[in-house]
């Protein structure tokens, strides 16, 4: 693959808490100057073969993807997976068991936030689920903005879904090393999506690299649309120590939500092993 490529490697769609289908979100990348793109829905494959198509038929490079939820020390943390066979029946089975929670999670989510005089919520919410098994909390968001109780997503998280608000239920997701493994036995390379997210204190972000690192997991997402410009730095400087590549995408999820649009993100450093040099036989 030719340098540099504008790559944006991380997005969703309506297939989990994104607003535009694959279909459309491929349009989109095209027409904003992606050479090479992946659709990585939370805890779901279902949108991969419409996304490989409708990238093919636009002759956009396609890497698939995914992004699993784990519980690391009793903290989410999402492991991005990148170029894996799709329709590998371990990587089927282990995020069927991840979403498994997100049924009766979203229930009391809304018991709880009727606690505290918001009615309703769970059956706002599923209004906005384009995939039964995948209800998250940006549904709740979603609705909580269109029945007026905040501005914007941002606001809901901050008052009610955060840790400690109170809709949120903890819940407790996919082991690191499991989520590594169903994404490198199926041919892909795991990746930390946006680090700067879990304000780890630095023993356990060490801990946290070095382990994924020992379980098979080679990327770091360096470039995100959750990095301010001074943790990109930051990550680059990691990646290097650990001997990282790094990866680059929007996590973009919705035209109205989203601040930074599909491939509209600095490049990556210059010195650094962009992800997809490892992928060059996985791309469609
Ligand atoms: P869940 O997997 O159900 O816990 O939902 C997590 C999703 O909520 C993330 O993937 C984001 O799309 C969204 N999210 C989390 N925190 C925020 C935030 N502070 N502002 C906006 N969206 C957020
Ligand atoms: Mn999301
Ligand atoms: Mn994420
Ligand atoms: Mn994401």
């Amino acid at each position: 693959m030719t340098f540099p490529l504008n790559a944006d490697l991380h997005c969703h769609s309506t297939t989990s808490d994104g607003t535009l289908t694959p279909e459309e979100l491929a349009a989109r990348a095209a027409a904003n100057g992606v050479d090479l793109w992946a659709l990585t829905d939370h805890d779901e494959v279902g949108g991969q073969q419409r996304a490989m198509d409708a990238a093919r038929a636009l002759g956009l490079k396609y890497l698939t993807g995914v992004e699993i939820s784990v519980t690391f020390a009793d903290t989410t943390v999402h492991i991005v997976g990148l170029g894996f066979d799709h329709t590998d029946p371990r990587m089927a089975d282990g995020l069927a068991d991840t979403r498994d929670g997100r049924g009766p999670r979203a229930v009391e989510m809304g018991q709880e936030l009727a606690k505290v005089g918001i009615t309703g919520a769970y059956e706002g919410a599923l209004k906005y689920v384009g995939n039964p098994r995948l209800i998250s909390r940006t549904h709740f968001a979603r609705f909580l903005v269109e029945s007026g109780v905040c501005r914007d997503t941002s606001d809901v998280f901050r008052r009610y879904l955060a840790e400690g608000k109170p809709g949120y239920v903890p819940h407790r997701w996919a082991r690191l090393g499991d989520a590594v493994k169903w994404i490198t036995q199926s041919g892909g390379v795991a990746v930390i999506a946006h680090p700067a997210r879990y304000h780890f204190s630095p023993t356990l972000e060490y801990a946290l690299f070095s382990e994924f690192q020992q379980h098979g997991g080679q990327g770091v997402e360096v470039i995100t649309g959750s990095h301010t410009a001074a943790e990109a730095l930051r990550y680059a400087d990691i990646a290097r120590e650990f001997g990282l590549a790094a990866s680059r995408g929007s996590d973009f999820h919705s035209p109205d939500e989203s601040h930074t649009d599909l491939g509209k993100l600095p490049p990556l450093p210059g010195d650094l092993t962009p992800v997809w040099s490892l992928l060059a036989e996985r791309v469609h």
